[in-house]
């Protein structure tokens, strides 16, 4: 309630809040239907539905913005950055624009000449792309005040760019770019020469020369030693994203929104949206079991709900308009698969939970494929499919269909576990997603199943609250205890097994972040970025506790 009121229900000019949260679910409902040719008042009937039992959420922008005048719907965006100062600050300025209006903005800065090279119209030196990403981030800054919330940013650099040790380094010079996400742009080629302890060459994109030449090994250190200190930067494979990039004859991609989840085209937006797992169950002889009946209807009557938001969607420029609608890519994910999980009595670090992801996942992907296609039957395929790789075969609506978005706030709302992520903790407190507010939760279902139990004591929730954990309670039994093991205390192999698991049946990207305690050594990362690679993840992000100050869960000590 407190996030709805926050940045979600709407308001009168003088600041007073004038919705009910069952107010905004009609207001996105009846908008969204609007869409449909026939039978608006049924459709606004089924998406009002969907969201009001929380079975599906769209992503922020949509729940902010539909139904207002020039309301705009997408949470994410990739804009160009060409070598030329008219490009730069060309796409600083519509970055301002998407972020008022609460999306975020991908870029790869790989195209501008390196710092001190030659600038031929003036005679001077170029600042190289570092110094153009701090102006992003400072403005970034400035424009979160007048909007509902901070902006956010991706920045790739290739790994070949002669500025790549810079960029590397940046955020360890204090606490700067606080609105950027870095991803190093890495290649196949790249990774073999790691693999194999060979040279590495660094080339000036302007001139196509090789200014310099450093061990693959010595970068990768870098990259690592990096990570592991700061959380930055990630990898992005950009091989691997364009190998599945659905239409590769429209050109290469070169960057993601900012949490990973979806590769674009330059000026291509995608709305995406949730599923949430933890409702998705029902139960038989006193056992929950997964509902799939009503998996595979969720799924269709959201994508069906994605689809008319492209149609809905206000665009801020018409090159965005443009792109979006060449592809009418969407993004549909889930949330509350630990909560899943737990309610059926499967640990999260185990080989039926990556089983059952793969099958839940996959089950999602048929079902939104084949709405997709249904949809193109409707309504025409998107303008763009007679070049993609679904002709002639496949009709469909949409270029891609599935991405597993963070849900850093509608798993807030739907009140359950973020994303494909293991809970956090079984209590924590929740630092700064409100201003000033410090919130102390402790994990529902686990109290639910120790209420069950009869175990549940003022004690026990005491000794949960001062540890965050129950792995070392002697009230708690062990195989509920291994229900509830925590991000920290599973161990980084099944973190990544489950991104494999759900980035198998997920045409665009994973987004995960794989969580380590403060303890884990640089070689773990190490090993960490080299097995996504092997994987065939399209990206890859680590975070070690306490490695940033401005960390915004954190386990519950009290004390
Ligand atoms: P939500 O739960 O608010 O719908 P997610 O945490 O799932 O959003 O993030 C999905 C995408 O939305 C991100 O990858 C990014 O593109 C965009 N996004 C998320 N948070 C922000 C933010 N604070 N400002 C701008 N864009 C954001």
């Amino acid at each position: 309630m407190e996030l709805l009121q926050a940045r979600y229900l709407l308001r009168n000019p003088s600041g007073k809040i004038i919705e009910t949260p069952n107010g905004l679910f009609k207001r996105v409902a009846k908008h969204v239907a609007n869409a449909e040719e026939r039978d608006k008042a049924g459709w606004e009937h089924t998406f009002y539905d969907l969201m009001a039992n929380f079975h599906f959420l769209p992503n922020s922008p949509t729940l902010m913005n539909a139904g207002l005048p020039n309301g705009q719907l997408s949470a994410c965006f990739v804009l160009p950055v060409e070598d030329s100062l008219d490009s730069i600050f060309t796409t600083l300025k519509n970055m301002a624009l998407i972020h008022q209006n609460g999306g975020g903005t991908g870029y790869n800065f790989s195209k501008l000449r390196p710092c001190g090279d030659r600038i031929a119209s003036s005679g001077g030196t170029s600042p190289g792309p570092i110094a153009f990403i701090k102006i992003y981030n400072t403005a970034t800054e400035h424009v979160k005040q007048g909007g509902k919330r901070r902006g956010a940013n991706m920045g790739v650099l290739n790994v070949d760019h002669p500025d790549i040790e810079d960029f590397i380094m940046v955020k360890s010079e204090g606490n700067k770019l606080q609105n950027f996400n870095l991803s190093i742009g890495t290649t196949d080629d790249f990774m073999r020469a790691v693999n194999a302890g060979t040279d590495w060459n660094l080339v000036n994109p302007r001139t196509g020369e090789v200014v310099k030449t450093i061990k693959a090994r010595f970068l990768w250190g870098q990259i690592v030693s990096q990570a592991w200190k700061t959380g930055d930067p990630g990898l992005i494979f950009l091989d691997t994203i364009n190998r599945h990039s659905p239409i590769p004859k429209q050109g290469t991609i070169q960057s993601t929104n900012p949490c990973g989840e979806v590769p674009l085209f330059e000026y291509e937006s995608c709305n995406l949206g949730s599923l949430n797992l933890s409702k998705m169950l029902k139960s038989e002889n006193g056992r929950m079991r997964v509902d799939w009946d009503m998996l595979e209807k969720t799924t269709e009557a959201s994508i069906r709900f994605l689809d008319n938001v492209i149609s809905a969607n206000h665009y801020l420029m018409h090159q965005i308009e443009t792109q979006t609608k060449n592809t009418r890519k969407v993004g549909l994910g889930v949330m509350g698969w630990a909560e899943m999980l737990a309610q059926l009595e499967i640990p999260y670090a185990s080989e039926e939970a990556i089983g059952l992801g793969e099958k839940v996942m996959q089950s999602i992907q048929s079902k939104s494929y084949d709405m997709s296609q249904r949809l193109a039957g409707e309504r025409g395929v998107f303008p763009n499919w007679t070049v993609s790789t679904y002709h002639p075969d496949r009709p469909m609506r949409n270029a891609t269909c599935n991405s597993i978005a963070p849900t850093g706030s509608i798993s807030i709302i739907a009140n359950t576990s973020y994303s494909i992520e293991p809970l956090y903790a079984i209590a924590y407190k929740r630092v700064g997603i409100l201003e000033n507010k410090t919130q102390i939760e402790i994990n529902p279902i686990f109290v639910a199943k120790m209420e069950a139990y009869g175990l549940w004591t003022d004690r026990l929730k005491r000794e949960v609250l001062e540890t965050g954990s129950v792995q070392y309670s002697k009230v708690v039994p062990k195989e509920i205890g291994k229900l509830f093991e925590t991000s920290l205390e599973i161990p980084w192999k099944y973190h990544l097994l489950h991104q494999r698991a759900f980035q198998k049946f997920t045409d665009n990207a994973v987004s995960k972040t794989i969580n380590l305690s403060g303890g884990t050594p640089k070689e773990t990362v190490s090993e960490i970025y080299r097995t996504a690679w092997e994987y065939g993840l399209k990206g890859i992000t680590i975070y070690r506790d306490g490695s940033r100050v401005d960390q915004v869960l954190q386990a519950c000590r009290l004390n």
